[in-house]
């Protein structure tokens, strides 16, 4: 069990969908583990595999005093209620921005044991297990503000003594320019 250095925003893994687990075995008990004490020491409500550079289908949860984890989740919303309040993101130290979310949610997966589990989360709970099954798609909360608050989110990510500018996000050329700044010619 280790503590691992968190992934942060800015690094491709975040942006990249994690693969289902198929193998229920020693290394993703170890997987949890690592999840779990990294969570507990950086005081976070949640922490999914990705943040750890792994692209497994994994998170790991400490909301009201339930600690636990989920393998391959799958979200059901038993209805159509929202909450709104502050979120913030492991990845993403030190900000937060309100970000609306359903108020309830029933999580289906498995133990790292590949037991069938389910979590019903209300609130906060629920919150957090939209947030980490996000993370698992690749997205990030900031991706579920409105345009306003996603760009005064980028403002305060960019101002942020953690953001790295030396390797900002992905930037993709198009294809069809295979010469971009003109330098060949
Ligand atoms: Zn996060």
């Amino acid at each position: 069990m280790t503590v691992q250095p968190i992934r942060l925003f800015g690094d491709p893994v975040l942006r990249t969908p994690a693969d289902p687990v198929v193998d229920f075995d020693a290394e993703l008990r170890k997987l949890v583990a690592d999840l779990t004490d990294t969570m507990r020491e950086q005081n976070g409500a949640g922490l999914a595999a990705p943040q750890l550079g792994v692209g497994l289908r994994v998170f790991t949860f400490d909301v009201d005093d339930v600690l636990g984890h989920l393998v391959n989740p799958v979200l059901e919303f038993p209805d159509s209620e929202e909450q709104d309040g502050p979120e913030g993101c492991l990845s993403i130290p030190g900000l937060y921005f309100d970000t609306k979310r359903r108020l309830n949610v029933v999580a289906k997966g498995f133990t790292a044991f590949g037991d069938p589990v389910q979590i019903v989360g209300t609130g906060l709970m629920a919150r957090c297990v939209q947030h980490e099954t996000d993370h698992l798609d690749g997205v990030l909360f900031l991706d579920r503000l409105d345009a306003e608050g996603r760009k005064e989110a980028m403002k305060a990510i960019r101002q942020a003594d953690w953001y790295d500018a030396s390797a900002p996000p992905t930037v993709k050329l198009s294809p069809h320019l295979s010469d971009p700044f003109g330098l060949g010619r």
